[in-house]
């Protein structure tokens, strides 16, 4: 496999043991910190609205008014419903450069409702559940957003904040929609945060995936009485299946490979006409996954000639891997340290550890200290987000904060407990005021900004960004 130089061209330890400048004016970034303290009911209030609204991917039509709605009050300009999505939307501030912009999300995952308690109990049965924290995420990054505002309506900082409003990210991934329509194009930074069990300045990429669907489309005949005239979708199906786990055994350890079977017929007396399954590959990065998509292609293909039906592969969607930014990430290290570690009461920490003792995993609380700035990963660790895309059109600056119990399962009832409560709230203002006063020094730094962005172009090097998704509209729920 060809390496991508660029990687290896950066000296990366260098980087990160450069004595840090703080271009940023302190005494600006005390006041954007007091802006989100000043603030800081009112975000909680937006972050416990969405917690409760708790919509899924493509639904937070009620979630995305309420940022929506907030920022148009607090002197932002709105554009709803971009690149085809009721729900996505663009809040902008100021005039000229620079450009800076900011990703927010506030999309739930089914099934996963929980109360803020640290006892596994439905809110509501069946519904929906902030499993990945998206409520803090998308009012934090709206928080940092207004701060900067404010210094810029205050004549105190020169350019435009841009707010992103990006829905679906657990599924379809809005942002690769808004990326194909060009709404990154013309930032000079874009900065991300995600809710986490520690804090720190994010400097791992995330895997790359393709998500598609393979479909087997045979002939329906009596199962006893006249087999010979059906072919089995099915049967295709389970050939697919097995060349997929077959494969497995000759792929590099970095690649995860999983499906679910969505339709295999409907009786045993009935040769199957249809079958159907819904495959993610994964690997460390698009190049990889690419490779991985040509085999899963041919041998579709083979498991159709082999059951004499026909196939079809449609990629849906799919994620690049997050370009990280080692000047950047030291800039918001640099900012996290200036604001020190989060803080918790004891009965903040007696909630942390009731749930790790639910759900088997050490009790040893929250960390709220920020992590040290090591040197990236070779391999990111399991798990793709759309973020991923805007970080190779535009330098993306990425930064994770405690909201959740130390080693406590994610995509689970803990996060969403968490996310409703004091816990989850420290982390919303801890984010939004390490996001405000990292875009400080960004607005007031051109020097830093240049250094990010060289990093950003020698990585992104002869790569031409192209989206996995397909033209056309975003494919959106039928209500
Ligand atoms: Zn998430």
């Amino acid at each position: 496999m060809k390496l991508r130089p660029a990687y290896f061209a950066i000296p990366i330890i260098a980087l990160l043991i450069q004595p840090l400048t703080l271009g940023g004016d302190i005494k600006k970034k005390e006041e954007a910190v007091a802006s989100i303290e000043k603030h800081k009911a009112e975000l909680v209030g937006l972050s416990d609205q969405i917690w409760g609204f708790a919509e899924p991917a493509l639904r937070e039509t009620r979630s995305s008014k309420v940022l929506a709605d907030y920022a148009e009050k607090q002197g932002f300009q709105v554009k709803r419903g971009v690149a085809g999505m009721a729900t996505a939307f663009v809040a902008s501030y100021g005039q000229g450069r620079p450009i800076i912009g900011i990703l927010g999300e506030y999309d739930a995952l089914p099934g996963i409702s929980q109360k803020a308690q640290p006892v596994k109990e439905a809110l509501e049965a069946g519904s929906a559940g902030h499993g990945c924290g998206h409520n803090l995420f998308g009012a934090a990054s709206l928080g940092a957003a207004v701060a900067i505002k404010e210094l810029i309506a205050g004549g105190k900082l020169k350019g435009t904040i841009r707010f992103y409003g990006t829905p679906a990210e657990e599924s379809i991934g809005g942002k690769i929609y808004m990326a194909r329509d060009g709404l990154f194009k013309d930032l000079d930074v874009c900065m991300a945060w995600h809710p986490d069990d520690k804090t720190r300045a994010d400097v791992d990429s995330t895997q790359a995936i393709v998500d598609f669907i393979v479909e087997f489309k045979g002939k329906a005949a009596h199962a006893a009485a006249d087999p010979w005239n059906g072919r089995s979708a099915v049967a295709a199906l389970e050939f697919f299946t097995t060349g997929i786990n077959r494969m497995r055994e000759f792929v590099k350890p970095t690649v995860r490979m999983h499906y679910v079977i969505q339709k295999g017929g409907d009786v045993p007396n009935v040769v199957p006409e249809y079958a159907r399954v819904w495959c993610w590959l994964r690997d460390s990065k698009r190049t990889g996954v690419e490779e991985l998509l040509s085999r899963a292609r041919k041998i579709a293909e083979g498991a159709a000639l082999m059951a004499g039906v026909e196939s079809k592969l449609t990629v849906q969607s799919g994620d690049y891997e997050m370009l990280a930014n080692l000047a950047g990430a030291k800039l918001i290290h640099a900012n996290m340290t200036w604001l020190g570690p989060i803080q918790y009461t004891s009965e903040e920490q007696e909630f942390a550890k009731a749930i790790q003792r639910a759900t088997d995993v050490e009790p040893k609380g929250l960390n709220g200290a920020v992590q040290p700035l090591e040197p990236p990963k070779k391999d990111p660790e399991g798990g793709s987000t759309d973020v991923g895309d805007v970080s190779w059109i535009v330098p993306t600056l990425h930064l994770s904060v405690t909201t959740a119990p130390e080693g406590a399962p994610w995509h689970a009832w803990p996060v969403v407990a968490c996310g409703g409560m004091s816990i989850g709230h420290k982390g919303l203002a801890y984010a939004a005021k390490a996001l405000a006063a990292t875009m400080v020094d960004l607005f007031e730094d051109e020097k830093t900004r240049e250094t990010i962005q060289a990093e950003f172009k020698e990585k992104s090097k002869g790569e031409l960004y192209k989206p996995y998704v397909p033209d056309g509209p975003p494919p959106l729920p039928k209500n």
